[in-house]
């Protein structure tokens, strides 16, 4: 397995060349272009690896199905459903146009920024240091890494520079869609956007994904069975942006990227993949991670369609 994975990343590599890294969150724009990593965890526990998979990097989009995970346990599907759609919308993540065209106001999806902001909004707690605290202990919770946390300048740089996400927070604040302190909801986010992750950390969620909510190393259950799958039902229809559909044929693995480089997948009841590669493609995917997940679900047939 590790000589494959080995193969597949040198022959991925390659296409790194044909990205660009993210640079409108200016401490994005220093991470190494040519680096291509990945984690392979499967539920016998066997861990493979290849190439630069300790490297750290901000979780950026992939804390999207964290948020939504604690929100929907917090609050149960109707709530959140109510406040948050579940259509795809091919427009990229970053989009505002709907948010005024569709009626009634509500973002079609959790897995874009607008909807993620208010997935945020709905974390329970008694200030945003508490949600905030909540989302942090659960994540290191399922990813079985006690020392996660938020990679601070990285957190500075988003909360300097996102206007355009602010814009979105008020404008949906002014329909109703966000209750409370605006600042305080785009603080969680943020935040769980700059928490610093690696390839084996990413793949320890989706393994966790993988059995349906459950820790592999010790059985436990987190979230319920049902809260899994709407989540990588989300990761099909949604989870690489609008480049979802291409990868569902392409791939054919449950999966959300960031724009940070990393791509979390989920192969049901078999295993979970972290990939990291900074260098994008144009719909902000990991280009050298598109080309390595690809390459793997063909080599051992992980399509789950
Ligand atoms: N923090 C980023 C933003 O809101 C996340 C985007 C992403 O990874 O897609 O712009």
């Amino acid at each position: 397995m590790e000589s494959l994975l080995n193969r597949l990343v040198e022959k991925n590599r390659e296409l790194t060349h044909k990205g660009n890294v993210a640079t409108y969150i200016p401490m994005l724009g220093r991470a190494n272009p040519r680096e291509l990593g990945i984690c392979v965890l499967d539920i016998g526990d066997n861990k493979y690896v290849a190439g630069d998979y300790k490297q750290k990097f901000t979780i950026q989009s992939i804390s999207k199905i964290i948020s939504l995970m604690i929100a929907l346990s917090d609050n149960g599907e109707e709530k959140v459903f109510n406040k948050v759609g579940m259509e795809p919308t091919g427009d990229p993540f970053n989009s505002i146009i709907k948010l005024e065209t569709v009626y009634p106001s509500k973002p079609l999806n959790p897995m874009i920024n607008a909807g993620a902001i208010v997935i945020s909004s709905m974390i329970k707690g008694k200030d945003s240091n508490e949600k905030f605290h909540r989302l942090l202990e659960f994540i290191r919770e399922i990813s079985g890494n006690n020392s996660l946390n938020v990679d601070n300048e990285v957190y500075l740089s988003e909360k300097k520079t996102g206007d355009r996400n602010r814009a979105m927070a008020y404008f949906m604040k002014s329909q109703g869609v966000i209750e409370g302190d605006v600042e305080e909801v785009l603080d969680i986010y943020f935040k769980q956007c700059s928490i610093k992750v690696d390839c084996e950390d990413i793949a320890n969620i989706g393994l966790f994904l993988a059995n349906e909510g459950m820790l592999n190393k010790s059985n436990k259950q987190i979230i319920s069975p049902h809260i899994a799958r709407i989540i990588k039902t989300f990761m099909v229809t949604c989870g690489m942006y609008d480049e979802s559909g291409e990868f569902a044929i392409k791939v054919g693995i449950p999966a959300k990227s960031g724009v940070g480089g990393g791509i979390l997948a989920s192969v049901p009841y078999r295993m979970g993949i972290g990939i990291y590669g900074p260098s994008l493609n144009k719909k902000g995917n990991s280009i050298g991670g598109y080309g390595l997940i690809k390459d793997l679900s063909t080599e051992l047939d992980l399509s789950i369609f």
